[in-house]
């Protein structure tokens, strides 16, 4: 096998990988909406299409730099990804999973942010945008030049930060959980989460619902630390205590992804 075909394998492996993981995940959060919340994705079918669509497309565009990044992981020696657990002190374990997420939040805020700009906003961010409300089938529907901004974070990271592949598991899953629970369109977890003061700096569906409903605020991904620190912070909505409500789903598409608008910059 050639050195073309064996990373094109890894990179198709692991598009299969990202695609089967949205698949089980959303679609597990899915039926659990349709078992807690009957009836709040009811008329949202055309949505969910193409929530789905754009998601796998996206997961073909996770995949290839994965793919390559985990060949050459296995084959050159590539990356901080190290197997042998007493390489660092255990105490390194949940403070690189730590890491990763400050890491990713901060390069999702910003290049979230960026794409609020009315351009980026028309040209790429507006497909995010379009599910209204969004449904636990959103969580990776992104446009293909969005989609990329989100496929390069953790590829990049391995090379940059140590980390052990449970912690990596770590903060792969909780990134897939966090990424369809806040488009799902109620809120799962414990009050303790997003109120008081740990809620203060946590993201859940509360806080992204809001952004999804306001645009200009709220851009981050797992802590709301930049939204704080830039003035973006918008509050929970009241989404925490009760599902979205019928008539804030009137609107549809009608009036969302066209509009571009975002006062955030
Ligand atoms: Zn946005
Ligand atoms: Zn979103």
């Amino acid at each position: 096998m050639t050195l073309a075909i064996a990373i094109l394998f890894s990179a198709l492996a692991m598009t299969l990988i990202v695609g089967v993981r949205y698949l089980i995940v959303s679609g597990a959060f899915a039926a659990a909406t349709r078992a807690r919340h009957p009836g709040l994705y009811a008329g949202l079918d055309p949505q969910i299409r193409r929530e789905i669509g754009w998601s796998l497309a996206s997961a073909a565009i996770y995949g290839v730099p994965a793919g390559i990044v985990a060949w050459g992981w296995q084959n050159r020696g590539w990356t901080l990804i190290y197997r042998d657990l007493n390489a660092f002190p255990l105490w390194y374990l949940p403070l690189s999973v730590l890491l990763y997420l400050a890491a990713h939040d901060s390069w999702f805020y910003w290049t979230h942010r960026w794409m609020h700009r009315p351009r980026l906003f028309r040209l790429a961010h507006a497909v995010h945008h379009a599910s209204r409300p969004p449904t636990a089938w959103a969580a990776m529907a992104f446009h293909p030049i969005e989609a990329l901004t989100g496929a390069v974070a953790i590829p990049l990271l391995v090379f940059l930060i140590p980390i052990h592949p449970t912690a990596l598991a770590v903060v792969l899953s909780v990134m897939t959980v966090m990424g369809v629970t806040n488009h799902m369109g109620w809120e799962m977890f414990p009050a303790f989460m997003w109120r008081g003061r740990l809620g203060a700096w946590l993201i859940t569906a509360s806080h992204h619902q809001r952004h999804h409903e306001q645009y200009g605020g709220n851009y981050g991904l797992y802590f709301r630390f930049w939204d704080r620190l830039c003035g973006t912070d918008r509050g929970i909505g009241d989404f925490g205590r009760a599902p979205v409500r019928k008539k804030d789903r009137a609107g549809g598409d009608r009036d969302g992804a066209a509009a571009g608008r975002d006062p955030g910059l």
